[in-house]
């Protein structure tokens, strides 16, 4: 029951089966004097399925900045609103953002009706460690920013999660596999909650194998996970910074050798390294 006025509700919704809307959601949705929807149609049909007549007004990533005045005004008129996204928590690689920061800074109370998250189901079934984890939403879709991107969490230690789309998976994989090395442990979760959840677990080289050679695994809504780096990978961004000084002065081999005196590590993969920092990887 709501019992106060003029709240702002920020509502999570299912991301896939319907059953997963909570019981405090729908009283909320009914309760509501409008639900704020980034897409009205799409939430009609959920609307329609728990019986509540609420109405809706569009809020969506074109409209966030010109809607939200509008919104804050009834707002402080003592109107309640729900916030809802297509699936999932608003904000979470969702629109809501820049209404929930209006509403704060016009001192309304924002009131989370906390519920199912893409990022949440996969990390706590993934048997990936869920002690520290760092949710890094949607890549760049272009290689080269992608790859900047992923060389820049090379050696984080919290597990990695991201948001991917079907169209883009295989070239993701391509790219984890270059950055994280194959034996590094991962996790796709596909399709979540819906008939074909699949839970694809095992390093980056047999997750994208299995993508590779069948064609389903490509389909639908996917999260990626990674394991973090181990402490001693950490020590890598060292030998990196190191390799990277020693190969303004010299060649390649002679500045493997010197970094291999100096951080006690192996020549030969030292060597491996300076190559590929050489080539820009
Ligand atoms: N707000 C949503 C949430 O809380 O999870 C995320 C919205 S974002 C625009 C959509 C992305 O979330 C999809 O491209 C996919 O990466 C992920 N996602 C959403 N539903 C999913 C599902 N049922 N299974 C796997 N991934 C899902």
């Amino acid at each position: 029951m709501i019992r106060e006025n003029g709240v702002l509700h920020v509502v999570a919704t299912p991301i896939g089966n319907l059953g997963d809307l909570s019981q405090r959601a729908i009283d909320v949705l009914r309760e509501v004097q409008v639900i704020a929807a980034e897409d009205t149609r799409h939430t009609a049909r959920l609307l329609h399925a728990h019986g509540i007549a609420t109405p809706c007004v569009a809020v969506h990533e074109h409209n966030e900045r010109e809607v939200v005045p509008k919104l804050i005004e009834r707002l402080g008129r003592g109107e309640s609103i729900a916030l809802v996204s297509d699936a999932g928590t608003p904000l979470v690689s969702d629109p809501g953002y820049h209404l929930v920061r209006a509403a704060i800074a016009a001192g309304i109370r924002v009131v989370p009706v906390p519920g199912p998250s893409a990022l949440i189901a996969a990390l706590s079934a993934s048997g990936l460690p869920t002690d520290r984890f760092c949710f890094e939403g949607f890549l760049p879709a272009k290689a080269a920013a992608r790859r900047k991107r992923l060389e820049g969490l090379r050696t984080a230690t919290a597990t990695l999660v991201f948001y991917e789309s079907p169209h883009r998976i295989l070239d993701t994989l391509e790219d984890l596999q270059a950055v994280f090395g194959p034996e590094r442990p991962m996790v796709l979760a596909r399709e979540l909650t819906k008939t074909f959840e699949t839970f694809l677990r095992g390093t980056v080289a047999e997750v994208r194998a299995q993508v590779q050679a069948d064609p389903d695994q490509r389909r639908g809504e996917m999260v990626l996970l990674i394991q973090g780096a181990e402490a001693r990978n950490a020590a890598t961004l060292d030998e990196d910074r190191l390799l990277a000084i020693l190969l303004e002065e010299m060649p390649v081999r002679q500045a493997a050798a010197l970094a291999a005196r100096l951080s006690g590590g192996k020549k030969n993969r030292l060597y491996q390294r300076a190559l590929e920092l050489q080539r820009g990887k």
